[in-house]
């Protein structure tokens, strides 16, 4: 089965897991210090904070800017679960921005409106999370502009979209954001295993994150309500969690920053070979806006449905039968049991639908051969006119 997503393992990867093996410290040592500094400096931001995931990255994120009962975090329907979630984990209530029918991202004119109408109703989001959906950045500065406006908070959810960029600068330089995360799963562009990172130019919302991310203690004696007792003392003055990488990941991570230009540059490849070779089909292929320079995690095409004979779920059936393992991103979360029962209901947000009903997640990864990609073209092809 050729996957749709899947992590490049070099042997200076798996070296640099077994010296940290070898070394003193498994956790809490140099590994994770020097992989927040890799990602800070590709990506011009002043701090970066190294987690366990990307979820754990949203949620010390929305507990540093002070998220809690009463406010409200707005995303697009259109993304992982955790996007959401993250608002729920800190009491707060969630909604949703209908997607851009092109860039698929969260629609800005959908935001200007709903805030319109959220400033009557006094219920205005403390945090706005814009998701860049497949990498491709969301039209941040209009985002930005809306914040300065409406007073809300923005966490970029830039899980997919490491080593792209927005008006040619890195994604997570925060210069329209207070705060990015990215992810390190497996199938995202550079992996950790399991991991995340959030990234900040604010002192203050770094130093918050960082008591979240280790059981809200410090060691800082600037920080402290009195003097230390003696050399051991430490202080809880923040009710934080266990978020922490480990240094094996962070070893790994140093490592797969190295490749990052050339695994985005192989996905660039790729998307112009299906771009290429593919709009013979009727398919819609996904389109670029011309300020971005797209991480390509994700190339999901779109079925037109008037123009073929058979279903999604058979074409989708198909290409699996056929050896392909195409996904779908994403489910739309207001639809998910857990929100419906909130009480959004499916046609709330219709062009997420819409997608939701069109979407196929092609092969993307840096590893994948042109053979392999020219496999996937011809599977389609059979798929499309059974
Ligand atoms: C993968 C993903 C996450 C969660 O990342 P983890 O590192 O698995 O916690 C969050 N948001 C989006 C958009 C993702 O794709």
């Amino acid at each position: 089965m050729i996957p749709y997503g899947r992590q490049d393992i070099t042997q200076s990867d798996i070296d640099a897991v077994v010296a940290v093996l070898q070394s003193d410290f498994l956790t809490q040592g140099p590994m994770v210090p020097k992989f927040e500094e890799a990602v800070a400096s590709y990506c011009g931001t002043t701090h970066a904070l190294a987690v366990n995931s990307a979820t754990s990255a949203l949620h010390i994120a929305c507990l540093a800017l002070g998220v809690g009962p009463g406010d409200w975090l707005w995303t697009s329907p259109i993304t992982f679960v955790a996007s959401a979630n993250c608002g729920l984990y800190c009491g707060a209530q969630v909604d949703f921005v209908d997607i851009d029918s092109r860039t698929y991202n969260l629609c800005t004119k959908a935001l200007e409106q709903k805030l319109i109408a959220a400033e009557k109703a006094g219920r205005l989001p403390k945090v706005v999370v814009p998701v860049h959906l497949c990498g491709q950045p969301c039209d941040m500065q209009a985002i930005h502009t809306l914040a300065q406006r409406y007073n809300f908070k923005i966490i970029e959810d830039a899980s997919h979209a490491i080593g792209g960029k927005y008006k040619n600068e890195p994604i997570g330089n925060c210069r329209y954001s207070d705060i990015t995360v990215f992810s390190f799963h497996p199938v995202k562009i550079i992996t950790t295993a399991e991991g995340g990172m959030a990234l900040t130019n604010s002192a203050e919302l770094a130093n918050k994150m960082a008591l979240f991310r280790s059981h809200g203690i410090t060691r800082d004696p600037a920080q402290m309500t009195h003097e230390a007792d003696g050399p051991w003392y430490y202080q809880q003055i923040e009710l934080g969690y266990n978020y922490r990488m480990t240094e094996l990941q962070a070893a790994l991570g140093v490592s797969q920053m190295h490749r990052l230009d050339s695994y985005v540059t192989r996905r660039h490849q790729l998307a112009r070979r299906y771009d290429e070779l593919l709009p013979t089909l009727p398919i819609i292929t996904p389109w670029q806006h011309p300020d971005s320079y797209s991480g390509l995690h994700l190339y999901p095409i779109r079925l037109q449905l008037d123009k073929v004979s058979c279903s999604h779920l058979q074409v989708f059936e198909t290409l699996r039968e056929l050896g392909i393992g195409v996904n779908l991103h994403y489910i739309p979360v207001h639809t998910q049991p857990y929100y419906q029962r909130m009480g959004f209901q499916p046609d709330d947000f219709p062009q997420a639908q819409t997608y939701y009903r069109e979407a196929i997640s092609l092969p993307m990864y840096q590893a994948l051969t042109d053979e392999q990609q020219d496999q996937v073209m011809a599977a389609l092809k059979t798929a499309l006119v059974l």
